[in-house]
């Protein structure tokens, strides 16, 4: 009998053995950088004269792989490739779909640590944080496949003397997958696999900044599992080059997309336009960005707040959507809090991430670097700097890297205060009082995460109606959403309002059918 579905525990770094064991994982990943990978359409790999390079944040100097640079042309084949093998592939039992699904949570947990390296290498992650995206990974696979067994029969409707009716959940078509780099294994995995599961056939398009841990799980797809040909097909490339082409392909059914606003608003406009040939009306799963924010009242623990701020500020260098950016603090304990949080974050060490001693990595890439500074700078003029702000003094590899920044007396209204930095750049607001904060607090176009600190049991059922977030913290800092416990994705500007992990997630990527027979 099938257990019920556990969250993938995480690593204990404190102990020796799990320590040497992830080393010995850096090294074998370490062995393999510098290779050179295809793009897969229909089972055939694809090397393209044209490639590009993953590089390691950390040292921008060492190619992590090479990749296939997928074409526009590469693109419409891929879509009428896996419409080809739509037909085969939705009919293959959902039981024998979510194997697929189980299979691989096994075998990402036995090659887990590798797969956590190769994060390490490719975007800069902690030890811890990468190997929390891994657990992430397992969850999908595991949580998705099991509510594709609760959803793939058919589902009870009301009774009805002469007719045997029922429902089902059948598939969409061809999706297109586009993830981010900042989750790059479990957000691309689990709109992947949930697309897959559910009886769609995919086109993956990983990010250009990590599509190595796409490789690696696609890999495992196709050599270790054998899904059939055309089922998932793999494109690296950018984006902005090919991304159109997959949007605005007729036969293109829906988009799974986790990214910036600004892309995820060009998918929703695009997909929107019929296309000569096409049957149907796109469907969009848009997740994009937030300005999430802490809110501390004059009765909370101040301690335990300001440690979940800088948890949450500076984890994987501020580069979750859910991070905390604004620090929203009533004004009877602005200072002590503000005093806490510089304190504390002045404690994190910032260098290359194979070393576990360093708790901050680099930000992701030259653009991401660039972006940083221009912010710091804003900062400077809309507040007053209070730690960071200036380049790492020891930096023999040019790595990206930008220290922990904190700017206080940040209006609420400032471009600090609503623009989406994603980075280690943390605004600090005064609030009147509770009331005023939770004014702030709903004050930005997002509405992704968000957490309050507080004792007074009638200001957290204040904020359970009125603090408009898709997944709202107690006492606890806004990152690290664990799937199936607490399914994740947010509201306004942050998306379509899906719950990734959430019991209703696979319902997105199918349709329901009604059959009724006359008796
Ligand atoms: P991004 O720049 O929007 O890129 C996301 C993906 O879109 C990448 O694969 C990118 O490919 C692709 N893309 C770029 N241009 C495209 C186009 N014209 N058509 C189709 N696809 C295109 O975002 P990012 O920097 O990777 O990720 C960071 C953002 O993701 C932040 O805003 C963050 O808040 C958000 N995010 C949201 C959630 C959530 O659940 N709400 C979770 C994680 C991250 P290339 O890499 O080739 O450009």
């Amino acid at each position: 009998m099938l257990a019920p579905f556990r969250n993938e525990p995480l690593t204990d770094f404190s102990n020796p053995t799990q320590i040497k064991a992830f080393e010995a994982a850096l090294t074998t990943v370490q062995s393999w950088l510098g290779r050179t990978y295809p793009l897969v359409i229909g089972g055939e790999k694809i090397y393209t004269d044209e490639t590009f390079d993953s590089l390691n944040p950390a040292d921008p100097s060492q190619v992590v792989a090479r990749f296939a640079r997928a074409t526009p042309e590469h693109a419409n084949r891929a879509v009428e490739v896996a419409h080809d093998a739509f037909n085969e592939w939705r009919k293959v039992p959902y039981e024998t779909r979510a194997r697929y699904l189980f299979k691989l949570a096994e075998l990402i947990r036995k090659r887990k640590h590798e797969f956590s390296a190769i994060m390490v290498y490719e975007v800069g992650k902690s030890w811890p944080e990468a190997d929390a995206d891994t657990a992430e990974t397992i969850d999908f696979c595991d949580f998705y496949a099991r509510q594709m067994l609760r959803l793939g029969g058919a589902q009870p409707v009301e009774p009805f003397a002469g007719r045997d009716a029922e429902l089902r959940y059948i598939p969409l078509g061809v999706g297109v997958v586009i993830p981010p780099w900042n989750f790059p294994g479990a957000i691309m995995a689990g709109m992947t696999t949930a697309s897959l599961v559910a009886g769609n056939t995919a086109v993956l398009k990983p990010a250009s900044t990590s599509p190595w841990i796409a490789w690696f799980l696609s890999e495992m797809l196709y050599e270790d599992l054998r899904l059939p040909p055309g089922v998932l097909n793999f494109l690296p490339g950018p984006g902005g080059k090919m991304g159109d082409a997959l949007v605005d392909h007729p036969l293109t059914r829906f988009i799974a997309f986790t990214g910036s606003k600004e892309i995820g608003l060009r998918i929703f406009q695009r997909a929107a336009v019929l296309q000569p040939g096409q049957k149907w009306l796109k469907r969009t799963l848009l997740e994009m960005g937030g300005k999430d924010a802490i809110l501390v009242d004059e009765t909370a623990d101040l301690d335990a707040a300001a440690q979940a701020i800088v948890a949450s500020a500076f984890g994987f260098q501020g580069q979750k959507c859910s991070a905390c950016s604004r620090a929203i603090l009533v004004e009877e304990v602005y200072d002590e809090v503000v005093d806490k949080v510089v304190r504390q974050a002045e404690k994190i060490t910032v260098g290359p991430t194979v070393d576990p001693s360093h708790w901050m990595g680099p930000v992701v890439d030259a653009k991401a670097y660039a972006k940083m500074w221009e912010y710091i700078e804003i900062g400077t003029q809309e507040g007053r700097l209070l730690l960071g702000g200036q380049p790492l003094k020891h930096n023999p590899t040019n790595g990206y890297f930008v220290p922990p920044t904190i700017f206080g007396d940040i209006d609420r209204n400032a471009r600090l205060a609503q623009e989406e930095i994603f980075g280690p750049v943390l605004a600090c607001i005064k609030a009147k009082s509770f009331e005023d904060g939770m004014d702030v607090v709903n004050g930005t176009e997002y509405g992704l995460t968000g957490a309050i600190f507080t004792r007074r049991r009638d200001r957290l059922e204040t904020a359970r109606e009125d603090f408009h977030v898709g997944n709202l913290y107690f006492n606890r800092k806004c990152t690290g959403a664990l799937v199936g416990v607490e399914p994740f994705g947010g509201f306004n500007m942050s998306g379509t309002d899906s719950k990734a992990g959430g019991a209703d997630y696979l319902l997105l990527f199918t349709q329901a059918k009604v059959i009724s027979e006359a008796l």
